[in-house]
C-alpha cells in the first residue's frame, strides 16, 4: 500500500489520538495512521493536497482553507522535507524512525508547529 503524504502531515501522524475536523476525517486520519505502523507500506513525499487532506472539510478545489493558510501550511511542509529525500518513495516504518530522530525537541518544531491550534490534542508535541 502506497501513502501519499504531505511533509508536515508526517508529525500530525505522530501525536493523532482520534481528534479532527469531523467525522470522516478521523475515520480516513485512523486508517491512515494504521497503515503508516504496517509493514509494507510505502510513503511518496508531497508539498501539497495529500491522503490526509482529501477527507478534510477545510480543502477547498486544492487550497486549504484560503490562499494565506495554504502558503503557510505549503511552508511548514518545506520544513519537514529539508530533513527528507522526497523524491524517492520511502518505507513507512523506517520513515517515521527517522521522523523520530530527527524531530525530538520543541527547538526542531518551532518553525513547523508552533502556531499550531491542535497541540492540547498532540501526544507528538506535548511528548517533546
Ligand atoms: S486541507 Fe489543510 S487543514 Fe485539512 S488536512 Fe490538509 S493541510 Fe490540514
Amino acid at each position: 500500500m502506497k501513502l501519499i503524504l504531505r511533509g508536515h502531515h508526517l508529525l500530525c501522524l505522530k501525536g493523532f489520538q482520534g481528534y479532527g475536523y469531523d467525522e470522516d476525517f478521523v475515520e480516513n486520519m485512523t486508517r491512515i495512521n494504521a497503515l503508516r505502523k504496517s509493514e509494507n507500506t510505502t510513503v511518496q513525499l508531497t508539498d501539497s493536497p495529500d491522503d490526509i487532506c482529501k477527507a478534510c472539510p477545510n480543502l477547498k478545489g486544492n487550497i486549504c482553507e484560503n490562499t494565506a493558510q495554504n502558503s503557510n501550511i505549503i511552508s511548514m511542509d518545506r520544513e519537514v522535507l529539508k530533513n527528507i529525500d522526497s523524491k524517492k518513495e520511502h518505507d513507512a516504518l523506517e520513515l517515521f524512525e527517522k521522523i523520530d530522530s530527527t524531530f525530538n525537541s520543541k527547538e526542531s518544531v518551532s518553525k513547523i508547529c508552533s502556531n499550531c491550534s491542535w497541540h492540547d490534542k498532540c501526544l507528538f508535541y506535548q511528548n517533546l
